[in-house]
């Protein structure tokens, strides 16, 4: 237990790591906002938090969001790929079905509204990089039309 929350803040201290956490942290809270506003939403509590992954802007959410954030953090830290692609075009899908179907949920409402959170190149590279997998996708697979 203390080994694997070792390598987790191993994997924090990665810059690209928290900055992928600290997206994602910007969108679930984003999601959060659009579609739990009757829950009550409270600042993050999660072991990327004390590790100041999400720097000083804790995303407030409500408990939900807050276990799928706390997933996420811990599957983006333990992600095997390097460089790592967007999740939305890996082979490996780490997530469990339901968590992933959330997060799915999570990136179709926040992704078109983070462009006016300053994420605008994040959400432009993710557009372009979908579209160049997809179009690799069909290039090797003459099969598919
Ligand atoms: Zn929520």
């Amino acid at each position: 237990m203390a080994e694997s929350s070792n390598r987790f803040a191993q994997r924090m201290a990665d810059a690209n790591v928290a900055k992928d956490t600290r997206l994602l942290g910007d969108f679930v809270a984003i999601y959060c906002k659009g579609n739990h506003a009757q829950t009550k939403r409270v600042p993050l509590q999660s072991e990327g938090v004390t590790l100041g992954a999400y720097g000083r802007k804790v995303p407030a959410v409500c408990p939900d969001c807050a276990e799928l954030l706390t997933y996420a953090e811990k599957r983006r830290a333990f992600c095997a790929k390097d460089p790592k692609p967007f999740c939305s075009n890996c082979d490996t899908h780490c997530y469990e079905p339901e968590m992933r179907e959330y997060m799915r949920e999570v990136m179709r409402y926040a992704g078109p509204r983070s462009m006016f959170h300053g994420h605008a190149i994040d959400s432009i590279k993710h557009l372009l990089e979908g579209r160049a997998a997809k179009k690799a996708a069909t290039a090797s697979d003459p099969t598919s039309d």
